[in-house]
């Protein structure tokens, strides 16, 4: 007969069997946004052993939030993104200017992509440090995101992984990590160029041209791409960030 404490002991067991396994990846992916969840999908498809890590309990970032709320999203008929669509089953409405998709769809299948594919999610968790050895980043620090609210005083755990990807958006907080401990990114500054006001037509192209190694061991994808590289943002249009998702999984393969 099933008990709290027996629910208590398989919640742990399981909990911790996961952390063990996952101290030693060869990709770490901070932030489950949709860049982040499409990189880890097309990782873990080809048997990389994926971790995709997000500070928040829900995955999905920006997505939720359609465009101010409208559930709403668009993309580019451009056939890289039907064959994106095609792979976690999304649908969507063909328009004159677009392909219209549902963000709450989006958001659910493009994590059910990444972990029917293999990839596991962490979440709650923050990075907030990365670890290096040789000048090249080969692991991330971690904490509960809870800590980071509360204030706590409390020592962070350390995971290991050929590669790391910062996928946080905006913020771009392991590339700020990065330049404030480590030393220069590959930017013209050496430093987060910073991203600047909206202009789809130009940054759908740019968030996929920014999207490349900006230290040794450490990718960016996304929205924290054209932070660090210093492009404009671009507003509820996803196409830039699925193509960046996948150019940054096939960029690692590669290297793999
Ligand atoms: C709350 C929010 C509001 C937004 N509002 C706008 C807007 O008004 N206009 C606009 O143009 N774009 C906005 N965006 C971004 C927009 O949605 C993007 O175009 C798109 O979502 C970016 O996708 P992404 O893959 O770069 O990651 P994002 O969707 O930005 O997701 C990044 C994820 O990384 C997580 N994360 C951040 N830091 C860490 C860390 N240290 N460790 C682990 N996880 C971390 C975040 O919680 C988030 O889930 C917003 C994004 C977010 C998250």
């Amino acid at each position: 007969m099933i008990n709290e404490v027996k629910t208590t002991r398989n919640i742990l067991k399981h909990s911790f069997d996961d952390l063990i396994k996952y101290t030693e990846v060869d990709v770490v992916i901070a932030g489950a946004g949709p860049s982040g969840m499409i990189a880890s999908k097309y990782l873990a498809d080809n048997k990389v052993k994926t971790l995709l890590i997000e500070k928040k309990l829900s995955i999905g970032g920006g997505i939720w939030g359609g465009g101010m709320m409208f559930p709403y999203i668009l993309v580019q008929k451009d056939r890289r993104i039907y064959e994106i669509l095609k792979d976690f089953g999304i649908k969507y409405r063909s328009e004159k200017d677009g392909l219209v998709i549902s963000s709450i769809e989006t958001a659910s299948k493009l994590c059910a992509g990444a972990v029917n594919a293999g990839a596991k999610i962490f979440n709650g968790i923050a990075v907030e440090d990365v670890m290096i050895r040789k000048n090249r980043i080969c692991g991330v620090v971690i904490n509960w995101a809870a800590v980071e609210v509360a204030g706590l005083h409390v020592d962070p755990l350390t995971l290991s992984s050929k590669f790391v990807v910062d996928a946080t958006g905006h913020p771009s907080e392991v590339s700020n990590v990065v330049v404030r401990k480590v030393g220069r990114l590959k930017t013209p500054s050496g430093k987060i160029e910073g991203e600047k006001s909206m202009w789809l037509e130009k940054s759908e192209n740019l968030v996929v041209k920014n999207t490349k190694e900006a230290f040794p061991g450490l990718y960016v994808c996304g929205m924290a791409a054209n932070a660090v590289f210093g492009a404009p943002r671009m507003g509820p249009i996803f196409g830039g960030m699925f193509l960046s998702g996948k150019k940054v999984a096939d960029k690692i393969l590669n290297k793999m």
